[in-house]
């Protein structure tokens, strides 16, 4: 739980009591309108942050602005102060207050100790009778690739000490009993937001009925290997983590623009306004939308010609563009969409279409993005997406932030598949893949890059943290037993980091932790070596 001090150096917050600042030193409905967006974008900082009385507070406090948008301006004094008031009690509720000028800076990370990379996940297990041995196996599976595992007793009540990813439940064989359903009702209303497991579910239609009663997600066959258990929970890092839908709007009257951001933020989708569209192409690159809901009659040009210049873009050629627009001609309209639209929908919105179309067309285009992107062993971004990731990783960072590449290569894979054939090394390569997800961050990029070659690449973090994170992960690799028929394998693998600003583009940071990968082996294998230890 952040602290009300921490809280008042949101950078959202300043930026809220600047805007406020402004507006009342010209009072212009401009600024005013810009203070509302503030507010918007606060409330969704207060949701993110699981924050529902200050989501509250700010919400209602953004009803009171929006509704005040039409009003004349300036606004009468006693309207600015009942909002006033209302910016006091949130400000109030805050704690102490952010400075409306000094936007603080972020702290840098230094040592890992202050690096997330360290905050194993959490996984409860509750055991049945007779099942120790199968719920340490799952246990030590997944301490290797990072998780922290307690195991409790069947019926143990247990409070919930931090939030945990996922509650697997292990019955005993004899099956479940009424007393056994009261104790998943009772853990489903403890671990509210955790993904509930239940292994080893006969698949009887009552049986299954009645657990999805009781408030499991996922029911897990009797028989089915306990890999296909990890890599559900493996995955759920994935979903936890995946950012929000992401929907640029391109409007230029901006009170239009607020009420169009305000139906997608209640649905939990985040917006970034663009007013001018001369200044679509920049707000594209650095938002980076999931779609673009495209005004059509705008000053200097309109949606039709900003969408067709945006089809000539190689990385925008499938984005989802809807087009919002009070036009009624359908022989215009046609035009549009032949032009490179998506969809149409019309003027003023209805939010709940407006927000079903969005999703829909997101959802498909994120799972397009999938199929495409996404290596089908691993679960890893593929070689091409790899690279194209790591290309905007490098832009978004090249001008002051910090990104450090890694190149990673199993050590004497040949042998592995000469001695125990290519499933097993499949295992291996599968092994490691698990290992890099359950430990790095989800903004990290983590590539299969070839066979049995990664790319990685950390924001945030210097040539140190680098080497620090990646050399944690290489002893763990160390220890990871893999199962080769009947006996267990061990595997290691080297690495090469390269750094910003040492190398400025993806080219030549890849190229350097390619050549660190080479000094890694050529040192022994086994180990990791940054691109500032070789001339
Ligand atoms: P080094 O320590 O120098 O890296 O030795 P190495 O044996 O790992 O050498 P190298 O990296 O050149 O060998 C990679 C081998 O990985 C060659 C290829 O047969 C095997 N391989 C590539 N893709 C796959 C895969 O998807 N599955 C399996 N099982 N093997 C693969
Ligand atoms: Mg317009
Ligand atoms: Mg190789
Ligand atoms: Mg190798």
């Amino acid at each position: 739980m952040k602290s009300a001090d921490k809280l008042a150096d949101e950078p959202h917050i300043g930026s809220l009591m600047a805007r406020w600042e402004r507006y009342l030193s010209t009072r212009a409905v401009e600024e005013f309108v810009d203070f509302t967006m503030a507010l918007n974008n606060l409330g969704a900082r207060f949701g993110e942050l699981r924050l529902p009385g200050l989501t509250r507070l700010c919400e209602g406090l953004e009803n009171a602005a929006v509704a005040r948008i039409d009003s004349p301006h300036p606004l009468s004094e006693r309207d600015v102060a009942a909002l006033q008031r209302q910016i006091d009690t949130l400000r109030g509720a805050l704690g102490s207050v952010a400075s409306p000028k000094a936007e603080p800076r972020r702290r840098k990370e230094t040592g890992t100790g202050e690096v997330p990379w360290i905050m194993p996940r959490g996984v409860r297990i509750f055991v049945g009778e007779g099942m120790d041995e199968v719920a340490g196996n799952i246990q030590r599976q997944l301490l290797f690739i990072g998780f922290e595992v307690l195991l409790s007793g069947w019926v143990e009540i247990e409070e919930p000490e931090r939030t945990n990813l996922a509650v697997i439940f292990l019955p005993a064989l004899s099956g479940l009993s009424p007393q056994d359903s009261h104790f998943i009702v009772a853990m489903r209303e403890r671990y509210r937001v955790s993904q509930l497991f239940y292994v080893g579910v006969s698949e009887d239609m009552d049986h299954m009925v009645a657990l999805l009663r009781s408030g499991i997600d996922v029911t897990i066959p009797v028989g089915e290997p306990i890999s296909s258990l990890i890599t559900q929970v493996i995955d759920l890092v994935e979903d936890s983590e995946k950012p929000n839908y992401r929907v640029l709007v391109v409007e230029d009257s901006r009170t239009t623009s607020v009420a169009i951001q305000r139906t997608l933020r209640e649905h939990g989708i985040d917006t970034l306004p663009v007013t001018d569209p001369s200044k679509l192409l920049s707000a594209i690159a650095g938002f980076e939308p999931d779609l673009v809901l495209m005004d059509m009659q705008m000053p200097q040009f309109d949606g039709v010609e900003a969408t067709r210049v945006l089809r000539q873009l190689r990385a925008y050629k499938s984005l989802p563009i809807v087009y919002l627009s009070a036009e009624l001609d359908v022989g215009k309209q046609m035009d549009a969409l032949r032009l490179g639209g998506d969809q149409f929908l019309s003027k003023p919105h209805n939010p709940i279409v407006l927000s079903a179309v969005v999703k829909t067309k997101i959802e498909r285009y994120r799972g397009m993005l999938r199929s495409t992107q996404i290596d089908g062993l691993t679960g890893l971004l593929n070689h091409t997406a790899s690279k194209a990731r790591l290309d905007s990783l490098v832009a978004m960072n090249a001008d002051s932030g910090e990104l450090s590449v890694v190149m990673i290569d199993i050590d004497h894979f040949k042998s592995i598949n000469d001695t125990h054939g290519h499933p097993v090394g499949d295992l291996v390569i599968r092994g490691l893949a698990w290992l890099l997800k359950g430990k790095l961050r989800a903004k990290d990029l983590i590539g299969r890059y070839g066979g049995e070659e990664f790319l990685v690449a950390l924001p945030g973090a210097g040539p140190e943290v680098a080497l620090e994170v990646i050399d944690n992960i290489r002893g763990a690799f160390s220890a990871l037993p893999h199962v080769a028929d009947d006996s267990t394998i061990y595997s290691t693998f080297s690495a090469g980091i390269a750094s910003l600003p040492q190398f400025s583009d993806a080219t030549s940071l890849t190229r350097a932790a390619d050549r660190a990968l080479l000094e890694a082996k050529r040192r022994g294998r086994n180990c990791v070596v940054s691109s500032l230890e070789i001339p």
